[in-house]
C-alpha cells in the first residue's frame, strides 16, 4: 500500500507528461516538450509566497558581504576599515580568471574587513567586509548606462557583466562574463531561461518574472547577442501562469515596438509540466530540446547555454543602468512566518532582519533554511547575511518540516533508481558511499548526482540518501585534493630535474665550444708531433722497462740511507766525545765507542757512494724515459680524445635539436602567418650550418682516435657500468613491484574482497619480472666483469711491448665489452622513448583539464596552468634526453655489430657509449624513487580502469536486456540508454588499452 502510494507520486511515464505538455501548448507549430527519467511531485507549497507582490525590503543598518559570494577565487579588498563608500562602489575586486568583484551594497563606512560566519552548508566563517549605513544616504557610485547597448562591442559588454559582478543566482554562483564567452569554444544554438522554479516554497524567479518581464526579454537579448543562438526559449513550469502571461505579453509589446530592430533569434515561452526537478539544468535541457548532457558534461557541449531569471535581470541592470550586482530577490517563506511574500534585498542584509519583515509566528521557527526543503540546508543562526546565491529563507514549524525519521535498512525496492532524474542507481551509490567505496561510486556516476533529494523523498526506509552522496563527493574532493597536491610536488620536483638537465645540457654546449677551440689548436701540435711519435713509440717500447720511475725513487731512498748513516755517525761522536769529557768511563768502553765512530763513518761513506752511483745511473737514464714519456703520451693519452669526442657527439645532439626547433619555429610561424618568416627561415640555415659542422668534427675525431683501442675498449666498460647501475634499478622497481602485488594479494586475502585469482596472477607476474631483471644484472654483470678482465690483459700486453698481442687482444676485449654495451643502449632508449611517451601524453592530458576548467570555471586554473608548464618542460627534457641518447647509439653501433667479428682492427671509440651511459645514469639515478611511484600509479590505475570497463559492460548489457523487453513507451527512452551506455563502455576500453599500452612500455 504504502508502495503504491510512493509510486504513485513518481512520474516515469513520458507519454503522460507529453500529453500534458502538449495541453499546455496552444496551437501549431508550438515547440514540443519532452520528458526526462524519473521526477517527483512534492506539494508545491508555493501560494504561501506568490500571493503577495514583490516588495523592496528597507535598507539595512548593516551589512556583512563575503569576498566569496560566487565559484572560483574570493575577490581581494580594496577598501580600508574607516573608508567611506557609495552605494555600488568597487570594494573588493575579482582575482584570476574565474572570480568575481564586490560592491558596496549601501552607503556608510568600512567598519571592519575580517571572517565571519557565511551562509553555507560547512557553516564556517570567511573573510567579510563590513559596512555601517550612514543616515538615510543612498547614494550610488554607478557604472555608465548604455541605454543603446547594442552600439556597444561584444567585448565591452561581457566585460560589462565582469565588472558589475554579475553571477549566476539560481546555483553555484558562476561568473556570468566567463559564460557569456562560451562562444569561443562551443557552437551555442541554444539559450534558454531556467524559468521552471521547481522546488517547492521557492517564488522569487515567479514574483521577479511577473513584476520584470521586459528586464528579462532584453537581459535575453543582450546574452543572445553575445552568445548568437538561433533560439530562445523561456522554459517555465505551468504553475506559474501568472508569469507565463507577463512574459508573453513582454515578447508581443517587444515585437510591436518598430523604434527597436526585430529580434535576431527565435524567442518562444515554452510551458513545461510541473515536476521535480525540471529546474535542473540537465533536465530542462532535455524537456526543451530532447538533448542529453553528456555525463560530467556540460551545457554548452550540446550546444546550449541556461541561465537563471535573477541573473538575466542583473545582465540588464548592469548593461542598461551600469548598476552593479548588490540585490537580488528572496523568497521569506515557510509556515512559521505569517506574512511570507518576497523582497528584493540588499546583499549583505541580516536574515534576522528580512525574517522580521515576514513576521515570525509567535511559537517561533523549528528549523531555518536556506534554499527549499530539497536541496537547501538548515542554518544554525539566522545572524548571517544573504548573498548573491541566497533565493529562499523557509522557516518552517515543527509540523511542515518534521525532524528526519529514524533510517531503516535498504529493502531494494527501487524506488530510488524510479525517481533519479539523473538516471543514476541510487541504491548502489548508498552502498558504495556508506562502506567508503568511493572508486566504486565514481564508477557509477556519482558525480553526476545533482543532489535533488529525489531518491531521499520516494526511499520508504527514510534513507537520507543524498547525505550520503554529499559525504561521498566531500571524501573524494578531499581525496583529489591530497592528490593533486602530491602530483603538483611531483611535478615541481620534476620541473627542478629538467631544469638541472636543461642547465647541464647548456653547460655541456659550452664546454663543447671550448672544446672545438682547443681541437683546432691541438690538430696543428699533432700534425707536427706525428712523425716524431712514429719513431719514438718503438723506442719506448724496449726501453720503457728500465726507464721507469723507480731510479727516481732509488735515489730517494740513497739519500734517505745516508742522511741516516750521517746522523749515526754524529750520535756516535757525540757518545764518545761524552765519555772522554766526563772521565768516569773505563778503557774498553771508549774502544768500544770508537769503534761505533768508525763503524758509522764507514756506513756513511758506503750510502754515499751509492747515492753516487744511482744519480749518475738516473742522469743517464733520463734520455731514455724522456722518449718513453713521449711514447706512453701517444699510446695511453686517449683520455683527452675519448672526452673530445663526447663532447662533439654532445654538441652534434645539442646542434640537431637546435635545428628541429627552428624549423618547428618556422613551420608554426608559416601556419599562423605571424613571427618574422625571413629571420626564421635563416635560423633555419644557420642551425644547419652548425649542425653540418658539428657533424664534420665529429667524423674527424673519430677517424682520428680509431687506432686507440684500449681507450675504446676502457671506455666499454664504463658504459657497461653505467648499463649495471639501470639494471640494478630496474631490479630494484621489478622488487618492489612483488612486494606491492604481495601485499594487495593479502589483503584481498584476508579481507575476502577483490578478485583474489587475478591478484595471485599479478604476484606470479611480477615475480616472473623480478627474475628476468635480475638475470639480465647477473648476465650484464658477469660480462662487465670479463671486460675488465680482457682490459687488465691489454695493460700487461702493452706492458709486453708486444703489438700484435695488443691488437688481438683489443679485437678480444672489444668482442668482451661490447656484448653488454649493445644490449643496454637499446633498453636505454626504449625506456626514455616511453618516457617521451609519457611525458607527451602528459602534457595532452594537462591541456584538457586546462581546457576544460577555462571551460567550466570548475578547478584552479594557475595549478592547471603550472601543471601543464611543468609537464611541457619534462616532455622538452625528455625530448633532448632521447635525442642526445639516440645520437650516442647510431655512432656505437658499428662498435657494437663488430664486436662479434674478431677482426684485427680496433673498434671505434665507445665514447658516445660513455656519454649516453652518463646521462642514463644521471636520469635514473635523480629519478628512481619517481620512477618506482610511476610504475605503482600505473598498476592502481589500470586496476581502477579495469574495474570501470566491467561496470560499463554490466551497465550495457543491462540496459541492451532492458530494451530488448521494453514496450513501445520506453523503447525510444531505453534505446537512448543503451546508446550511452555504449558511448561510455568504449570510452572505458578506450581508456584501458591507454593505460595497457604504458604498462606494456613499462
Ligand atoms: S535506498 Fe530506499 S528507495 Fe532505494 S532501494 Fe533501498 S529502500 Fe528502496
Ligand atoms: S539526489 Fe542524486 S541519486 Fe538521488 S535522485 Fe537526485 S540525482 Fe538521483
Amino acid at each position: 500500500m504504502v508502495l503504491s502510494l510512493l509510486k504513485s507520486m513518481v512520474t516515469s511515464s513520458r507519454s503522460a507528461a507529453t500529453a500534458e505538455a502538449e495541453h499546455t501548448q496552444k496551437g501549431q507549430g508550438a515547440p514540443r516538450v519532452f520528458d526526462f527519467h524519473g521526477g517527483i511531485h512534492p506539494p508545491e507549497h508555493k501560494a504561501l509566497s506568490n500571493r503577495a507582490p514583490l516588495v523592496a525590503a528597507p535598507l539595512p543598518r548593516e551589512v556583512v558581504l563575503p569576498l566569496s559570494q560566487h565559484i572560483g577565487a574570493p575577490a581581494q579588498p580594496l577598501v580600508e576599515i574607516g573608508q567611506r563608500v557609495k552605494t555600488g562602489e568597487l570594494i573588493a575586486r575579482a582575482q584570476g580568471m574565474i572570480s568575481a568583484p564586490v560592491h558596496a551594497s549601501i552607503t556608510g563606512v568600512v567598519t571592519a574587513i575580517e571572517p565571519r560566519q557565511i551562509p553555507h552548508v560547512s557553516g564556517l566563517e570567511d573573510q567579510c567586509i563590513v559596512i555601517e549605513r550612514e543616515g538615510e544616504i543612498d547614494e550610488w557610485a554607478r557604472l555608465e548606462a548604455w541605454r543603446d547597448w547594442r552600439q556597444q562591442e561584444a567585448q565591452d559588454l561581457i566585460q560589462r557583466l565582469q565588472d558589475a559582478g554579475v553571477v549566476g543566482q539560481g546555483g553555484a554562483g558562476f561568473p556570468s562574463a566567463v559564460k557569456a564567452r562560451v562562444r569561443e569554444r562551443h557552437a551555442i544554438d541554444t539559450l534558454i531561461l531556467n524559468a521552471a522554479e521547481c522546488e517547492p516554497y521557492i517564488t522569487a524567479d515567479d514574483l521577479t518574472m511577473r513584476t520584470h518581464p521586459e528586464a528579462l526579454i532584453e537581459g535575453l537579448e543582450i546574452l543572445a547577442s553575445l552568445i548568437g543562438p538561433v533560439c530562445i526559449l523561456i522554459g517555465i513550469e505551468d504553475n506559474k501562469p501568472e508569469a507565463v502571461i507577463a512574459l508573453e505579453q513582454a515578447i508581443r509589446a517587444r515585437r510591436a515596438d518598430k523604434r527597436l530592430p526585430p529580434l535576431d533569434s527565435r524567442l518562444e515561452v515554452v510551458v513545461v509540466p510541473t515536476k521535480y526537478p525540471s529546474g535542473g539544468e540537465k533536465q530542462l535541457i532535455k524537456l526543451l530540446t530532447d538533448r542529453e548532457v553528456p555525463s560530467r558534461g556540460l551545457p554548452a557541449d550540446v550546444g546550449v547555454v541556461v541561465h537563471n531569471p535573477g541573473t538575466v535581470r542583473a545582465v540588464q541592470r548592469a548593461v542598461c543602468f551600469g548598476e552593479p550586482m548588490i540585490s537580488r530577490v528572496v523568497t521569506l517563506t515557510g509556515e512559521a512566518l505569517q506574512h511570507p511574500h518576497n523582497v528584493e534585498a540588499r546583499l549583505g542584509t541580516s536574515i534576522a532582519d528580512l525574517l522580521r519583515l515576514a513576521a515570525p509566528a509567535p511559537t517561533g521557527i523549528a528549523r531555518l533554511v536556506m534554499g527549499g526543503p530539497m536541496m537547501g540546508f538548515t542554518l544554525e543562526s539566522d545572524a548571517l547575511p544573504i548573498i548573491k546565491t541566497t533565493n529562499c529563507l523557509l522557516a518552517s514549524s515543527p509540523e511542515s518540516l518534521p525532524a528526519p525519521a529514524v533510517e531503516q535498512p535498504c529493502i531494494r525496492c527501487g524506488m530510488c533508481e524510479q525517481a533519479c532524474p539523473a538516471e543514476l542507481l541510487p541504491q548502489q551509490l548508498y552502498w558504495f558511499s556508506k562502506a567508503r567505496e568511493f572508486d566504486k561510486a565514481e564508477l557509477y556516476n556519482l558525480a553526476d548526482c545533482i543532489e535533488c533529494g529525489a531518491c531521499s523523498y520516494v526511499c520508504p526506509s527514510q534513507i537520507p540518501l543524498v547525505q550520503y552522496y554529499r559525504f561521498a563527493k566531500g571524501e573524494i574532493r578531499s581525496a583529489q585534493h591530497e592528490a593533486r597536491k602530491s602530483e603538483r610536488a611531483r611535478h615541481r620536483f620534476e620541473f627542478k630535474q629538467a631544469r638541472m638537465a636543461r642547465e647541464e645540457a647548456e653547460k655541456e654546449a659550452k664546454r663543447q665550444q671550448r672544446a672545438q677551440a682547443a681541437q683546432k689548436s691541438a690538430a696543428a701540435r699533432a700534425d707536427a708531433s706525428a712523425a716524431a711519435e712514429t719513431t719514438s713509440a718503438s723506442a719506448a717500447t724496449t726501453t720503457a722497462a728500465a726507464a721507469q720511475p723507480a731510479p727516481a725513487t732509488d735515489i730517494k731512498a740513497f739519500k734517505t740511507a745516508r742522511a741516516a748513516a750521517n746522523i749515526a755517525l754524529k750520535k756516535a761522536e757525540k757518545a764518545l766525545k761524552a765519555a772522554q769529557d766526563g772521565g768516569e768511563s773505563s778503557e774498553s768502553d771508549i774502544a768500544k765507542l770508537e769503534a761505533n765512530v768508525t763503524a758509522a763513518k764507514t756506513k756513511l761513506a758506503s750510502a754515499e757512494s751509492a747515492l753516487k752511483a744511482a744519480s749518475e745511473a738516473s742522469e743517464s737514464a733520463a734520455p731514455a724515459a724522456a722518449g718513453a714519456s713521449t711514447a706512453s703520451t701517444s699510446t695511453t693519452g686517449t683520455a683527452a680524445p675519448a672526452a673530445d669526442l663526447k663532447a662533439l657527439k654532445t654538441a652534434r645532439a645539442a646542434a640537431n635539436i637546435a635545428v628541429k626547433k627552428a624549423e618547428k619555429a618556422l613551420k608554426t610561424a608559416q601556419d599562423s602567418g605571424e613571427g618574422d618568416i625571413p629571420a626564421l627561415e635563416t635560423s633555419v640555415a644557420e642551425a644547419k650550418a652548425r649542425l653540418a659542422k658539428a657533424e664534420g668534427d665529429l667524423k674527424a675525431a673519430s677517424e682520428a682516435s680509431e687506432s686507440a683501442a684500449p681507450a675504446a675498449a676502457s671506455a666499454s666498460a664504463t658504459g657497461a657500468a653505467a648499463d649495471l647501475k639501470a639494471l640494478k634499478t630496474a631490479r630494484a622497481a621489478a622488487n618492489i613491484a612483488v612486494k606491492k602485488a604481495e601485499k594487495a594479494l593479502k589483503t584481498a586475502q584476508d579481507s575476502g574482497e577483490g578478485d583474489i585469482s587475478a591478484l595471485e596472477t599479478s604476484v606470479t607476474e611480477a615475480k616472473a619480472r623480478l627474475a628476468k631483471a635480475e638475470g639480465d644484472l647477473k648476465a650484464a654483470t658477469d660480462a662487465a666483469g670479463a671486460a675488465q678482465g680482457t682490459d687488465k690483459g691489454l695493460v700487461a700486453s702493452a706492458a709486453a711491448g708486444s703489438a700484435q698481442t695488443t691488437d688481438t687482444g683489443a679485437a678480444g676485449s672489444s668482442a668482451g665489452a661490447a656484448a653488454p654495451a649493445a644490449a643496454a643502449p637499446s633498453a636505454d632508449i626504449k625506456a626514455l622513448k616511453t618516457a617521451r611517451a609519457a611525458a607527451n601524453i602528459a602534457v595532452k592530458k594537462a591541456e584538457k583539464a586546462l581546457a576544460r576548467a577555462s571551460e567550466s570555471g570548475e578547478g584552479d586554473i594557475e595549478d592547471l596552468q603550472t601543471l601543464l608548464a611543468t609537464a611541457q618542460e619534462n616532455l622538452r627534457a625528455a625530448e633532448v634526453r632521447l635525442n642526445s641518447a639516440q645520437a650516442g647509439s647510431t655512432d656505437a653501433t658499428p662498435a657494437a655489430k663488430g664486436a662479434g667479428e674478431l677482426i684485427p682492427e680496433a673498434p671505434k671509440p665507445a665514447a658516445g657509449s660513455v656519454g649516453r651511459g652518463s646521462m642514463a645514469s644521471n636520469v635514473t639515478l635523480s629519478q628512481t624513487e619517481i620512477e618506482a611511484s610511476r610504475a605503482e600509479n600505473l598498476a592502481k590505475r589500470h586496476k581502477q580502469v579495469s574495474i570501470a570497463v566491467k561496470a560499463a559492460e554490466a551497465a550495457h548489457r543491462k540496459a541492451e536486456a532492458a530494451l530488448s523487453e521494453a514496450d513501445d513507451e520506453n523503447r525510444q527512452r531505453l534505446a537512448t540508454k543503451v546508446d550511452r551506455t555504449r558511448r561510455n563502455l568504449e570510452h572505458a576500453r578506450e581508456s584501458l588499452a591507454e593505460v595497457q599500452a604504458l604498462v606494456d612500455a613499462q
